[in-house]
């Protein structure tokens, strides 16, 4: 039986499991070694022979995360941010590029940087907007549609079907960063997207303590294979320990990923009707307007990411932050410890991002310590 049979939570679970024939070990040695040996008749034992190539440390997690999206292939990266700068390495030269206005600031101004060198033509569209994406789109010109949902930080969600007939009704191909939501809790190749994208250092790995990005493709095309040669060219796959950290922590996803939606759950209720929170930003809660997209393609909850608008503004929202006691005011998200940030201070005065938002990444603690730390630090004390 193939691992693949198997359901998600158990494909996970064995996400590190690989009986070692010589030693019964069940979990197998980190392949560190930068260089293999060629055989008696000068032959490269495996598939590759140089560590940037490629080595079996590195094809054990793809494997684990291509099975969890159910796509053929994954590439795995040295951070999120290289496996971005990697793929639009594959765009033509002055093709057109569409993404939402608010999401990842890296990714953004990425592709800003791109479009001012004259690399590539962008369309930034407003993701609340009914038919934007549709409207962004030049039929036969745009070559990728980048789309992240939930967006960060504002939590919007974006159908991804929708996005993936507009995007291949126009000749694009769609591609989802999907990071907020662990793998398998949204799946965008089963919606028709034709990657996904994961900064695992994220949900995927969710310790806090390994820094990596993947891809996976729906189908090896011609395309897939040109980013896979670029990776090796840039110099840009994942280092075999991180690899296996990150199989480590991939083993329970699905049980942090619960955790930590119930969490981000009980504290959307607790404060979307409080007198110092002007609103709560959660896909989770009724009345987020994208709130049947979201329950149409997320499960197992939706996700621990949600912030919170404080009443008043830019001081009073990084106050907060720094009152916290339980829930750590640092950056990143995904992992089991709860993260607060005050976004438009890290971001700059040009960033979209309103003045008194507070991003919160709910980790799996116990929901009452939150709910109390919130709480002392939005009553001041
Ligand atoms: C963190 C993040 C990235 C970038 O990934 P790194 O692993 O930090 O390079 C991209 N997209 C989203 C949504 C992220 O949260």
């Amino acid at each position: 039986m193939s691992n693949r049979d198997l359901r998600p939570e158990t494909i996970a679970a064995h996400a590190l499991k690989a009986i070692d024939e010589a030693t019964g070990a069940v979990v197998p040695p980190i392949y560190m070694s930068t260089t293999y040996a060629r055989d008696e008749t000068y032959t490269p034992r495996l598939r590759e022979n140089y560590v940037r190539n490629g080595n079996p440390t590195l094809w054990q997690a793809e494997e684990a995360i291509a099975a969890l999206e159910k796509g053929p292939a994954a590439l795995l990266f040295a951070s999120g941010m290289a496996a971005i700068t990697t793929l639009t390495e594959t765009v033509p030269q002055g093709a057109h590029v569409v993404a939402p206005d608010v999401m990842y600031y890296g990714t953004r101004d990425w592709l800003k940087r791109l479009e001012s060198l004259g690399r590539i033509r962008l369309t930034l569209f407003d993701p609340r907007a009914d038919g934007a994406l549709e409207g962004a789109l030049q039929k036969g010109r745009t070559d990728l549609v980048w789309i992240e949902t939930p967006l960060n930080p504002t939590w919007d969600v974006i159908d991804i079907a929708a996005a993936a007939k507009a995007s291949h009704a126009a000749g694009a191909i769609l591609a989802v960063d999907a990071t907020a939501t662990a793998a398998v809790t949204t799946q965008p190749l089963m919606l028709g997207a034709d990657l996904v994208f994961h900064s695992a250092t994220k949900y995927l790995n969710g310790h806090s303590d390994v820094l990596a990005g993947v891809l996976v493709t729906g189908e090896v095309t011609d395309r897939w294979r040109q980013v896979a040669a670029l990776r090796t060219k840039m110099g840009a796959p994942l280092p075999p320990f991180e690899c296996w950290l990150l199989m480590r922590g991939l083993r329970t996803v699905y049980v942090r990923y619960r955790q930590a939606s119930a969490n981000a759950m009980a504290i959307a209720r607790h404060f979307s009707r409080h007198p110092k929170v002007e609103r709560v930003l959660y896909p989770g809660l009724p009345t987020h307007p994208r709130h049947d997209v979201a329950a149409r393609q997320m499960r197992d909850g939706f996700g621990g990411m949600m912030s919170i608008l404080v009443r008043g503004g830019f001081a009073e929202a990084q106050k907060l932050c720094v009152r916290l006691k339980v829930i750590v005011p640092a950056t990143s998200l995904g992992g089991v410890e709860s993260l607060a940030e005050h976004r438009k201070a890290v971001e700059g005065p040009t960033s979209p991002v309103p003045d008194n938002l507070v991003r919160l990444s709910i980790g799996i603690e116990h929901p009452d310590d939150l709910i109390a730390d919130l709480e002392r630090g939005l009553a001041g004390s």
